[in-house]
């Protein structure tokens, strides 16, 4: 069935069409930009009866202004749309910050093999006649949904990898690489901002005798439950930790000076110190030093970095271990 407006495009779309694509469990959105009101509904119609959820759009700005409302994974536009191109359309809705790929059905009137090999070059999915037949359209939009789908589940994959990629798998916590990865985001945000930044780099005291006496699971065990006494006693939700290796962790305090810092440092301290640890039948008692720095607390030659921050975090917990463990060392303070 041509879509042209001709009077018997408004014929209602057959049974038989709409018994060509099953519903999907979860329908996509399917954009149809379309300036001639009666093709705009006839292809509304028929897309929501190929079992995707239709929103329409009369012009190009209009197809924009609907993308900051809500995503659409399957675009089908008019070339002709008014004074816009519809290849024009498909490249500013490439250009927005989306969170997926779009697939574009471009239709046209202008049809030559050379014309539909000069609009699939310049960047639609797939470029349609105009004179296409319903069933030929429902059958392209399964073949976009497919590609959409594959699309969404490679996504998904990738995000799921990433996340599992920036956990620690003993303690279920963030782990180096999300450290490595985050800190530089806090660093550039610190800047931006003008604000501060302190970091806290704790050691499990005398780990080494917690395994040689109960044994590596029982090391284990510590080590899930400290991660998680320093996580309940983060309160703020833009704090946050990470097991850097072994028994040592990161406590990232954003806009906290030193002052603050130390008043985390210490209670973080206190919680590990004054309830002991159960680990099957036994309570052991366990202790951590604690070494801080800050980002007003760098030497002024010094680039602030993640390394940087942890070298100097790393000197002062040196310290705490060598005046005797179970205590918070940090930097003079720029007004100490
Ligand atoms: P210090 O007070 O100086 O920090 O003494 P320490 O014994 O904690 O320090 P050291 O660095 O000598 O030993 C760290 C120990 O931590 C070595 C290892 O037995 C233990 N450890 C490191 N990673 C793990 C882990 O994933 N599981 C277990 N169970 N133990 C670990
Ligand atoms: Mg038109
Ligand atoms: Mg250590
Ligand atoms: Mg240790």
């Amino acid at each position: 069935m041509p879509l042209t407006s001709e009077p018997d495009i408004r014929r209602v779309v057959s049974d038989e069409t709409t018994q060509l694509i099953k519903l999907s469990e979860n329908p996509l959105l399917v954009l149809v930009v379309e300036d001639d009101p009666l093709v705009r509904e006839r292809l509304a119609a028929l897309v929501t009866s190929a079992g995707f959820i239709a929103h329409t759009a009369h012009s190009a700005a209009q197809a924009i202004y609907a993308f900051s409302e809500e995503f659409f994974s399957i675009v089908i536009m008019d070339r002709m749309l008014g004074d816009v191109d519809g290849i024009q359309l498909s490249q500013q809705i490439r250009d927005l910050p989306l969170p997926g790929y779009v697939y574009m059905i471009v239709l046209t009137a202008m049809d030559s093999s050379e014309q539909i090999v000069a609009g699939l070059n310049a960047g639609a999915d797939d470029y349609v006649s105009k004179r296409v037949t319903d069933g030929e359209l429902i059958a392209r939009l399964r073949a976009a949904s497919r590609i959409v789908t594959l699309e969404q589940a490679l996504r998904d994959t990738i995000a799921d990898r990433s996340r599992a990629a920036a956990t620690d798998v003993l303690t279920g916590g963030h782990n180096r690489r999300y450290f490595a990865k985050h800190m530089a985001r806090e660093l550039k945000r610190a800047q931006r901002f003008q604000s501060t930044l302190s970091l806290l780099l704790l050691d499990i005291d005398h780990f080494k005798q917690v395994n040689d006496r109960h044994g590596h699971a029982a090391g284990d065990e510590i080590l899930k439950q400290f991660s998680n006494r320093i996580r309940y006693s983060l309160p703020r939700d833009y704090d946050w930790s990470a097991r850097l290796g072994g028994e040592e962790f990161v406590v990232v305090l954003p806009q906290t000076d030193l002052a603050g810092a130390r008043v985390v440092a210490e209670r973080l301290r206190k919680a590990v110190e004054e309830t002991p640890f159960q680990i099957s039948q036994a309570e052991l008692s366990i202790t951590v030093s604690v070494g801080m720095s800050a980002l007003t607390t760098l030497d002024a030659d010094i680039e602030p970095s993640a390394q940087a921050l942890l070298d100097q975090a790393d000197h002062y917990l040196y310290r705490s271990k060598i005046a005797g463990r179970n205590r918070v060392s940090c930097p003079p303070g720029r007004n100490d």
